[in-house]
């Protein structure tokens, strides 16, 4: 067993105001994929470091497979780490490059050879251990670095932005690779990235890191359907949750939404918002956008069309607020074009003004 448990977990660098880290707790399970994700300077660096153990808490503890290894040196930890920095060594085969933990630790030539063979398939470079790193692509040099990682069969694997410097075809193809990868040898993963979708899509559960804290943690598909707050929203997504400031009201015991002229109806658990500004926030994709009057639809225009290729994106100005709706390929409009909006009710969120916290459905 390998699970990871972090406990009220604070850091503050020397000389800095802020905790880089700010009281978090998280649970890690054995063979889990975790990624951290959030803006620059949000601490996933600093909370991967302190599990390593290259970084010390100034107060909780960290555990690995229930033992507290808070007060131990890295390389007593049993993890493995691949950083940004990707370092394989130039003057070494990618033989050696991988085999170099093993080498260190002392394993028998065999295992080593054996071992090397094994992560190098995993990772389709069996047809380049005898190459240097300079004659290797960005993409494989990555991979050997993963490979000389994976192979010491650490108790945790800890990645901070491994994917950093490939291209953005490398780095789709290696994200599928990689979360095969995972799940093949198993190893339990603590994963930072900056990018969100590089988070959806490769984590058991992603923690969305915000100013040293953990904003939300869940499954990609809840985080992504669900934000806790409007930074959540804002933060994943391509584009992000769109956010309209609208009223509550109540009439003749309705609840109702306005936004600027317009006024529809609104769910019941706002009620108790009545006359307050609330957020609401829906997604591009949970917008119908229709050139003809439909009945109940918020009237909008078109200001840019961008297709994407599999799906096109508008642009609308929506009661003097900007909005973004996906729409099918096949869609047409221009700028200028006056459409219909429909929100797909169940998918719509709504959020306190002031606190930023998603309402929820009582
Ligand atoms: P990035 O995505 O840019 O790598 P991050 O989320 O990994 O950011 P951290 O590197 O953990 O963030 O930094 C968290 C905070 O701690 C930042 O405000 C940063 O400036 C500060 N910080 C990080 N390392 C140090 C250090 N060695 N000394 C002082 N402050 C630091």
């Amino acid at each position: 067993m390998a699970d990871i448990s972090l406990r009220n977990i604070v850091k503050t660098y020397p000389g800095t105001e802020r905790p880089a880290t700010e009281n978090i707790s998280l649970e890690v399970a054995d063979g889990e994929l975790l990624v951290l994700v959030g803006p620059s300077g949000c601490g996933k660096t600093t909370l991967l470091r302190m599990i390593a153990g290259l970084e010390s808490p100034d107060s909780g503890t960290v555990s690995i497979g229930g033992r507290d290894v808070t007060d131990l040196p890295a390389r007593q930890r049993n993890v493995s780490m691949v950083f940004q920095s990707y370092a394989v060594f130039p003057h070494m085969r990618v033989r050696q490059n991988i085999g170099f933990g093993l080498m260190l630790a002392k394993v028998p030539k065999e295992k080593i050879a054996e071992r090397v063979e094994r992560a190098a398939e995993l990772l389709n470079l069996g047809d380049y251990l005898d190459r240097h790193p300079a004659q290797l692509s960005g993409g494989q040099r990555q991979r050997v670095a993963v490979a000389r990682a994976i192979v010491v069969d650490a108790d945790v694997l800890l990645m901070d932005e491994p994917l950093s410097n490939l291209d953005a075809l490398l780095r789709l193809q290696f994200r599928s690779e990689f979360k095969r990868i995972v799940r093949q040898i198993g190893t339990t993963t603590v994963y930072v990235t900056h990018d969100q979708a590089e988070a959806l899509s490769l984590g058991d559960r992603v923690a969305v890191m915000r100013d040293g804290r953990i904003s939300q943690l869940g499954n990609p598909i809840d985080v992504y359907d669900r934000p806790a707050d409007s930074f959540v929203g804002g933060f994943l997504g391509a584009p992000p949750m769109n956010f309209l400031p609208v009223r509550v009201t109540s009439e003749a015991g309705r609840t109702g939404l306005t936004l600027g002229e317009l006024s529809w109806a609104g769910p019941e658990h706002l009620a108790s918002f009545t006359d307050r500004p609330v957020l609401l926030g829906v997604r591009a994709e949970n917008i119908t956008v229709s050139t003809g009057d439909v009945p109940g639809s918020l009237p909008a225009e078109i200001d840019v069309v961008e297709p994407t290729g599999a799906a096109t994106l508008l642009t609308c100005r929506l009661a003097g607020h900007e909005i973004k709706a996906q729409v099918p390929a096949t869609f047409r409009g221009e700028p200028g074009t006056r459409v219909s909006l429909t929100f797909a009710d169940p998918a719509v969120r709504f959020y306190d003004s002031e606190t930023s916290l998603l309402l929820e459905n009582a």
